[in-house]
C-alpha cells in the first residue's frame, strides 16, 4: 500500500523546506522524510548576497536547524546523507551517509527532486590561484567565503551577472576594493538592455567598483598570500581574494542516472510530474513545461501546486509575471525577462532618477521590462500589463 509509505523529499534548500511547509498544510498524517547532503539548516539563500552591508555573519543568516525544521514538519530529516541511487521500479532509494557508516535503503510512496543547482564548470584559466577561487552556492560557501575575506581587504569578481553585482554591491559598501570582469559589456547583460545595465554600471562605478567589461580573466597566480589575475588584454588586477559568480547548472546527475527524462532540467509538466508518474520535481533543478527559473517566486508557486497534488488534489501550476528585485541597493533594479525566444524590441526611456525599458513585440504587446532607481515605481503597473510566462 504505497499509500502508508512516506512521501520523500530530494533537498532541504528553499524549494524542498517550502514544499514540506505547504505539503503539512494539507496533509498532517503522512510520513514525510527529507534527506540533504548538507546540515539542513534553513536560510534564506538570495541573503548570502546581501548581508555583509548588514554586519549580518553567516550564523545570523541560519533561521532554523534541521532538528527545529523535523519538529515543526512533523517530518524525519536526514542530514549530512547523500542520495545516489533511484530505483524507480522499486521504488527506492540508496542512501549514503557522510560519515562513511554503510549504506540504507528507504522506500517512498511519492519521490520529490529538490536538488538544486550547482556552480557551472569554470572557463579556463591557468595558473596556480584557481585552487583559491572562492564560489557561493549554499550557507556552507558564504561560511568559507567570509572567513577567507578576514582581514582582506581586495575582492576579484569574476562574473557581472545578478549574484556577482549584488556581491559587488555589497562588498563596496562594506568598505572592500572590488575589481569586477566580465566578458560581457556592461552588468546584468544577458538580462538587462544596454541602457539599464550602463546604468547600474554607472552607479557601481561611481561607489567605487571598478569594472572590466568585454574582458576575461586568463591566469591567477598566487603572490604574496594575494592573488593577480591577468585579463585577455594583458592587463593585471591585484587582489587579496577571488570570487567566482558565473552562473549555475541543475543538478540532474541522480534523476537522469534514474531513467528520467532531463533536457535542461528535469523535465517535468505544470502538475511538476517527471517522466515517472510517482516521481516530481521543483527549484532550480526542475525545468517546468520549458520553463528553467533560478528564482525563489517560482519555486514558491510550485511549492504551493505540488503540495496539494501529492495530497491527492493535482493542481498544475501557472507561472503568472515574475519580477525579479536585484538587491543592488546602490541602484535598486527590477527586471521581468522577456521569454528567451521572444520578438521584440526594448524602449527605453531614462531619466536622472533611473532608466525604464519595455520589451515590446511587434503588436505593442508587453513581454518584458527592466527599471532602475526611481522607476522602480512603475512594477506595479507594467506588472499587470504585461503577459504572463504561461498563458
Ligand atoms: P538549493 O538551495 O541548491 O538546495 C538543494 C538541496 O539539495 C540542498 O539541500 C542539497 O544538499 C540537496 N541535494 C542535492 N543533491 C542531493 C543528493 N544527491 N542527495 C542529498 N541531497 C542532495 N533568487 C531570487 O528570486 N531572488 C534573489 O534575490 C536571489 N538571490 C540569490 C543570491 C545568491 C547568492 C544565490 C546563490 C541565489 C540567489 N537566488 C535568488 C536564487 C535562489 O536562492 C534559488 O533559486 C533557490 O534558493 C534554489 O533553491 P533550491 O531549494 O531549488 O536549491
Amino acid at each position: 500500500d504505497s499509500g502508508r509509505e512516506p512521501v520523500v523529499i530530494i533537498g532541504t534548500g528553499l524549494a524542498g523546506y517550502n514544499l514540506a511547509r505547504e505539503f503539512r498544510k494539507q496533509d498532517q498524517t503522512t510520513p514525510l522524510v527529507l534527506i540533504t547532503a548538507d546540515d539542513g539548516t534553513f536560510y534564506s539563500k538570495p541573503l548570502l548576497s546581501a548581508s555583509l552591508a548588514h554586519g549580518k555573519t553567516p550564523q545570523q543568516l541560519a533561521s532554523a536547524s534541521a532538528e527545529d525544521m523535523a519538529k515543526e514538519l512533523s517530518a524525519e530529516i536526514l542530514v549530512h546523507t547523500h542520495v545516489n541511487d533511484v530505483d524507480s521500479e522499486t521504488r527506492t532509494l540508496t542512501l549514503v551517509p557522510e560519515n562513511g557508516s554503510h549504506q540504507a535503503t528507504l522506500r517512498y510512496g511519492k519521490l520529490v527532486f529538490a536538488t538544486g543547482a550547482g556552480c557551472r564548470p569554470l572557463p579556463p584559466i591557468e595558473g596556480d590561484g584557481l585552487a583559491r577561487l572562492l564560489r557561493v552556492n549554499s550557507l556552507s560557501d558564504y561560511h568559507r567565503f567570509r572567513t577567507a575575506l578576514a582581514n582582506r581587504r581586495r575582492v576579484l569578481l569574476i562574473g557581472a551577472g545578478l549574484i556577482g553585482c549584488e556581491f559587488a554591491n555589497d562588498l563596496i559598501q562594506a568598505g572592500y576594493e572590488v575589481d569586477l570582469v566580465d566578458p560581457l559589456a556592461w552588468p546584468l547583460a544577458t538580462l538587462l538592455p544596454e541602457a539599464v545595465g550602463r546604468d547600474l554600471e554607472k552607479v557601481l562605478c561611481e561607489a567605487g567598483v571598478r569594472f572590466h567589461g568585454q574582458h576575461k580573466v586568463t591566469t591567477l597566480q598566487n603572490v604574496d598570500g594575494g592573488i593577480t589575475a591577468e585579463l585577455d588584454n594583458g592587463e593585471t588586477l591585484q587582489a587579496d581574494i577571488a570570487l567566482a559568480a558565473l552562473g549555475l547548472q541543475p543538478n540532474t546527475g541522480l534523476a537522469e542516472a534514474a531513467g528520467l527524462a532531463v533536457s535542461r532540467g528535469i523535465a517535468v509538466n505544470r502538475s511538476l510530474q517527471s517522466s515517472d508518474p510517482n516521481i516530481y520535481a521543483l527549484g532550480d533543478c526542475a525545468e517546468v513545461d520549458g520553463h528553467l527559473l533560478y528564482f525563489v517566486a517560482p519555486l514558491m508557486q510550485c511549492a504551493r501546486a505540488l503540495a496539494k497534488t501529492l495530497s491527492g488534489n493535482e493542481t498544475p501550476v501557472r507561472y503568472d509575471v515574475m519580477p525579479v528585485a536585484v538587491k543592488t541597493t546602490l541602484r535598486p533594479t527590477t527586471v521581468c525577462p522577456p521569454r528567451p525566444d521572444s520578438e521584440g524590441e526594448w524602449h527605453v526611456q531614462a531619466g536622472s532618477g533611473g532608466v525604464s525599458a519595455e520589451f515590446r513585440g511587434p503588436d505593442g504587446r508587453l513581454l518584458g521590462f527592466a527599471l532602475t532607481g526611481d522607476a522602480i515605481a512603475q512594477r506595479d503597473k507594467l506588472s499587470g500589463e504585461c503577459q504572463p510566462l504561461m498563458t
